[in-house]
């Protein structure tokens, strides 16, 4: 089964392994190259905020919980490119990366799976941004392209979408 690295860091840190394990899961993503500023690249197109919520803690000039998200994921050959990433929270990158939510293309609009529940507090506050658009990049050029938008909504969305008002 193919998990994000999101996810994939939580399951080795349940069992007990560590992080860096992940490396070796696969040697044809080894061979893939990276690129080194993909995170800050997409952070700084973000403006340093999650794309959902705004949140934007830092100490010092260190940001806490803020992650760049491939929306195709790497491992699925997305590539490292601003237009292929959004700056999400920690929370609303797993959220994301489980499929709890798409984007629409064209309108940025965030859309929750019905799956998605809890009460008033958890779901609630997630539930809030239904039908929201995403808090854009600071330049077009950086919006997130509509494939890898499809591919995401198709491939983890858990389908049905909940409708929008
Ligand atoms: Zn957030």
């Amino acid at each position: 089964m193919r998990i994000s690295e999101s996810i994939r860091a939580d399951v080795l840190a349940a069992v007990g392994l560590p992080d860096d394990l992940s490396g070796v899961a696969s040697a044809q993503e080894q061979a893939r190259r990276r690129d080194p500023a993909f995170r800050e690249k997409v952070l700084l197109a973000y403006q340093y905020r999650c794309s959902v919520c705004g949140h934007d803690l830092r100490l010092g000039r260190q940001t806490i919980g803020l992650e760049a998200a491939h929306i195709k994921w790497f491992q699925a050959q997305g590539p490292d490119i601003v237009p292929n990433g959004i700056a999400l929270c920690s929370l609303h990158h797993k959220v994301f990366d489980l499929g709890a939510f798409a984007i629409l293309p064209g309108s940025y609009q965030m859309v929750f799976s019905q799956h998605l529940n809890g009460g008033d507090d958890a779901a609630g506050r997630m539930l809030a941004y239904h039908g929201a658009s995403l808090i854009l990049p600071q330049s077009r050029e950086y919006l997130p392209q509509a494939d890898f938008l499809e591919w995401h909504r198709k491939q983890v969305f858990k389908s049905p979408e909940r409708p929008v008002c």
